[in-house]
């Protein structure tokens, strides 16, 4: 029996997405994983959760966790979606792998609980409803750096693995994340009742949203205005979202419509990659031979994504024009949060005209040599620093060293350093390095602390996460985990295998 001091049995649950109704989940218990152990844990969001320190020391919290004992209140289920995938309709999809334990009321709001990796759902089709530890691994570190970089994400609160054989290309073992988030609709569960023409659970699933997400839609008056409101409101958050992705050099990798959260957070980590060599044509996925979730095109195809959306939605907005106009808000919300992040990793204090052609000309250097996007930036932050205090260009010359096109550089930053000239140079250095991370979670990086989590040592992944929690931070000592990557990162791949 579990103990009455344990601080995980006294979480009040609640399932306010079971109260849906059957047509949107089906109950599912977690199948058991057999000797389990904790590989990490995340303080940030156990203190976020309003949990005690020592929240995990009972037996109840790592059996739970591994899905083997179910939490007291809470009702285990694995909801339906469906979405397109790579382009085309896939039809019904859902829950394959992760159930959702309920909620639970937070210092930071209600959050929701889920299981990934947990055993096999009625929406498992080929799968085996598990996760390996790889891919646990990068789910939990990510989370947790995009959360350290600013970036809306779903969040991670404990990977628990097992010796338990999971078959992928090769034999692996089990692991389950603990992921976080105020709601975890997608996109998909929309579209799932559009597609079945069943617009009475379309309904109720947008106003459950509107009701829970956006209270603040309660005001317009029910109908298709406040339907389209909605929309609107996921295409701004959808904008931002994106255009903090590609500032940072973050691929998702499968930007399927099943993937795109409603609240506009990162969501289901598979194949990302944030970029070493800026390539706007990167590929991270190696599952995806056309290329449709390159790295320059995810906002491209975010916009397709909101339109099946909008498509969806179509039965309760009922006016097409309207909708279409909502969705066009994509095109100047999107660049003008590009425009906002790209000045702050400039240090500029406003957009200004011209601005725009200062930021593709960056681009335009990196490209040719693929220069390190990350490097190039925090050491183009410490040159503004220095430069601040000795007025010697010299303190551009670490950056200078990154680019065989010399010329294309001092011109560069003669037009840089003339549109910096008015602004307070020390401010700007420090907006720079609050914007510019040292850290971000290379492929090689997340590769090492994988292999040796294999190996049983889980270290380096709880350097990884004491880095990429904190990336803005110097960490010094660390400065390996903010080098060039080795040659052998350009040659791993990762698929959608997980
Ligand atoms: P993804 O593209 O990884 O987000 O997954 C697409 C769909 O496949 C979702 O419905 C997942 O739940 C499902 N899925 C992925 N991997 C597995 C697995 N190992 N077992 C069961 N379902 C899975
Ligand atoms: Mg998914």
């Amino acid at each position: 029996m579990p103990s009455v001091a344990d601080p995980l049995t006294a979480l009040l649950w609640r399932n306010r997405f079971a109260e849906l109704g059957d047509a949107f989940y089906t109950p599912v218990q977690a199948a058991p994983l057999r000797d389990v152990h904790w590989v990490c844990r995340s303080d940030s969001v156990a203190s976020s959760l309003g949990l005690p320190e020592n929240w995990w020391r009972s037996p109840m919290a790592l059996q739970a966790l591994a899905g083997n004992e179910v939490l007291p209140g809470s009702q285990p289920l694995a909801s339906v979606y469906s979405g397109h995938q790579f382009g085309v309709w896939a039809g019904q999809l859902g829950d394959g792998r992760a159930l959702w334990l309920g909620e639970i009321d937070t210092p930071s709001g209600p959050q929701e609980w889920q299981l990934k990796g947990a055993g096999l759902t009625p929406y498992s089709r080929m799968g085996d409803g598990r996760a390996v530890l790889r891919s646990s691994i990068r789910e939990f570190l990510c989370s947790e750096a995009m959360h350290g970089l600013g970036i809306p994400t779903t969040r991670a609160l404990a990977i628990v693995a097992s010796p338990d054989k999971v078959l992928r290309e090769e034999l692996e073992t089990a692991a389950v994340v603990t992921r976080v988030a105020p709601s975890f609709l997608r996109f998909g569960h929309f579209e799932h009742f559009a597609a079945l023409g069943r617009q009475a659970e379309l309904k109720q699933l947008a106003d459950f949203a509107i009701r829970h997400y956006f209270g603040d839609l309660l005001n317009i008056t029910d109908g298709p205005e406040r339907y389209l409101a909605l929309l609107e409101q996921v295409v701004l958050r959808t904008a931002s979202l994106l255009a903090h992705w590609q500032s940072v050099g973050f691929c998702h990798g499968v930007m399927n419509t099943d993937n795109m959260s409603l609240l506009g957070l990162t969501i289901d980590y598979g194949p990302f990659q944030f970029l070493d060599g800026f390539d706007p044509a990167h590929i991270c996925n190696h599952s995806d031979h056309q290329g449709r979730y390159a790295f320059a095109r995810q906002p491209q195809v975010a916009f397709w994504n909101l339109y099946c959306l909008g498509q969806a939605l179509l039965p309760l907005t009922q006016d097409q024009d309207a909708s279409v106009d909502v969705l066009d808000l994509f095109k100047t919300a999107y660049p003008l949060q590009l425009d906002k992040r790209m000045a702050a990793k400039l240090g500029l204090n406003e957009v200004q005209t011209g601005d725009h052609e200062l930021v593709d000309a960056v681009f335009k250097l990196l490209t040719p040599e693929r220069t390190d996007f990350t490097i190039f930036w925090r050491r183009l932050s410490h040159a503004v620093a220095a430069y601040a205090s000795s007025q010697d260009t010299q303190a551009f010359q670490p950056v200078a060293d990154m680019f065989m096109q010399a010329e294309a550089w001092a011109s560069w930053l003669a037009n840089y350093l003339q549109r910096l000239a008015p602004q307070d140079l020390t401010l700007a250095a420090q907006t720079m390095l609050a914007t510019n991370p040292k850290f971000v979670l290379r492929n090689h990086l997340g590769e090492q602390a994988i292999r040796q989590a294999k190996m049983g040592d889980f270290s380096g992944v709880s350097t990884l996460l004491t880095l990429l929690s904190s990336p803005f931070d110097e960490h010094p000592g660390f400065e390996t985990y903010a080098a060039f990557p080795p040659d052998w990162a350009s040659s791993i791949a990762i698929s959608c295998s997980s």
